[in-house]
Order: C-alpha cells, then sequence, then structure tokens
C-alpha cells in the first residue's frame, strides 16, 4: 500500500459543483476515494449541506468539515502520511497552513495527485 493522504476539499471555486464552479471535477474526486485517499470537503458551507451536496452525487466522502476547524479532522484522522487542503482562496491557505496541512490551489491539482 502507498502512503496514506488526506484531501480536504474546498467547494465553492474549487470544485465542479461549487458556486462559481472550480476545476477539480467529481471524477477525480471518486479516483481519490477509489485510490485509497481520505476525501472529503472542507468549507464555509454547513455540515449538513455538504452531507447532502456528497449523497446527490452518490459520492462517499469520509468527512465533511468547516474549513476553520481543519484541525478537528487532522485529529480524527491520525497518523497518515499527508493532509492536504485544496481551495481556491487565500484563506483556505491561511487555514490549511494554521492546521498544519500542506496547501495546493485548485489549478495545482494534477501536479500533486
Ligand atoms: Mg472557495
Amino acid at each position: 500500500m502507498g502512503a496514506r493522504i488526506l484531501f480536504s476539499l474546498d467547494i465553492d471555486g474549487t470544485l465542479e459543483i461549487g458556486d462559481p464552479a472550480g476545476p477539480i471535477t467529481l471524477t477525480q474526486v471518486r479516483e481519490l476515494i477509489n485510490r485509497g485517499c481520505i476525501v472529503g470537503s472542507a468549507s464555509d458551507r454547513v455540515i449538513a449541506e455538504q452531507r447532502t451536496m456528497w449523497e446527490k452525487h452518490g459520492i462517499p466522502v469520509h468527512f465533511v468539515a468547516q474549513k476553520h476547524r481543519l484541525d478537528e479532522t487532522r485529529s480524527n484522522f491520525q497518523h497518515l502520511d499527508r493532509y492536504i487542503h485544496i481551495g481556491d482562496t487565500e484563506v483556505d491557505k491561511r487555514y490549511a497552513e494554521m492546521h498544519g496541512f500542506e496547501f495546493f490551489y485548485p489549478q495545482e491539482f494534477c501536479s500533486i495527485a
């Protein structure tokens, strides 16, 4: 088994189903899950809304979170090799770095995955 990686995905401006739409497709999200990565969303949207969104698209994510509480996600999934947050704003970058996540913009996705 390869490196165990957690991907925390912002929604708006990051995912194709965001508002505004971003560059990461649901197919790419499914591929991460199929590869054995821990995958979920971390957004300003309320938790219930994020759950409903993933259910609507039939994607079994491992977590939904508020982006300012990425520390909770990290403590819920301990001892992984990498913790990555992908988002489209400086706010994403700040929270990611504050909570010990690597940060990437969505346009960089192909170079990390
Ligand atoms: Mg965003």
